[in-house]
């Protein structure tokens, strides 16, 4: 009998290190099949894609498949292997997962989002989806803040990743690798991610839940960026790269779905409602 693991991880904007949270172990049964069987150590759902070369085994599921694997699953049976015992046998078996579920998660359009900073404070907005600074394509937000400046959730959620040991920032795309973030997943299945935060500058941790409203980090300047700011997105992971979406926000002046660039903002309370 042979197994063969191979793990890909998947790569997006920021970088989020999930080497290790899926895992898939073989679970030998007294009828003689093998049971797939995956672990979710994170804290959202990740879709896995399991394939295998089969020699005189039958998969109860047809391989390749495609699952969802939920966070802190203990026991989620992906399939069941099961072998020829009249003939000489043998199976290898390898996944790839990604973060978020991939087959049901959805953006709630109706979902309003606070302003990510203090109540009562004002921001100006710097730049909109399909800016032309480095938002080209990507519904994302940009609000100016000094670098230590409060950040706080736009809307409810858990957090999944967090980076901040970066101390780097530049005005080119090859720093982008270099930005501190936070993501937060929503229940609907989409993520929010705080990003530029100062080095060490989160006041969360993975596995924390979250309300919209809570003081999570303290904005900075690392990553790809010109000037001290948070970049603040919400998206669905996509097999290939991801989906933004514009979002609406409850803001002091109002309800708005739409922010004008070089306008100040003030925070306000009462986000995470329809
Ligand atoms: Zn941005």
């Amino acid at each position: 009998m042979l197994t063969q693991l191979l793990i890909i991880l998947s790569i997006s904007l920021f970088t989020q290190n999930i080497d290790g949270l899926i895992k898939i172990t073989e679970a030998h049964q007294p009828d003689g099949s093998i049971d797939l069987v995956a672990f979710n150590s994170g804290h959202c759902p990740y879709t896995v894609t399991l394939e295998a070369e089969l020699s005189n085994v039958r998969s109860r599921v047809p391989l390749p498949a495609t699952f969802t694997v939920f966070p802190e699953a203990e026991h989620q049976v992906l399939t069941s292997l099961i072998p020829d015992k009249n003939a000489k046998w043998s199976y290898r078996f390898k996944y790839s997962y990604q973060m978020g579920d991939l087959k049901s998660g959805k953006h709630d359009e109706e979902q309003l989002y606070l302003l990510p900073y203090e109540v009562g404070i004002s921001k100006k907005f710097m730049q909109g989806p399909d800016g032309k600074f480095s938002h080209q394509g990507v519904n994302a937000y940009d609000f100016g803040m000094l670098e230590g400046s409060p950040v706080h959730a736009a809307r409810d959620g858990i957090v999944v990743t967090v980076k901040e040991d970066s101390k780097n920032g530049c005005p080119q795309i090859e720093c982008m690798k270099d930005a501190n973030n936070i993501l937060i997943w929503h229940k609907d299945g989409s993520f929010a991610s705080y990003a530029h935060l100062q080095y060490q500058g989160s006041l969360v941790s993975t596995g924390d839940t979250v309300k919209a409203g809570d003081l999570i980090g303290l904005s900075g300047n690392t990553g790809w960026s010109s000037a001290p700011h948070l970049h603040f997105e919400v998206y669905l992971p996509q097999s290939q790269g991801r989906k933004t979406f514009p979002v609406q926000f409850l803001t002091q002046q109002g309800l708005l779905s739409e922010l004008a660039v070089g306008r100040e903002y003030q925070a306000t309370t009462g986000g995470d409602r329809r």
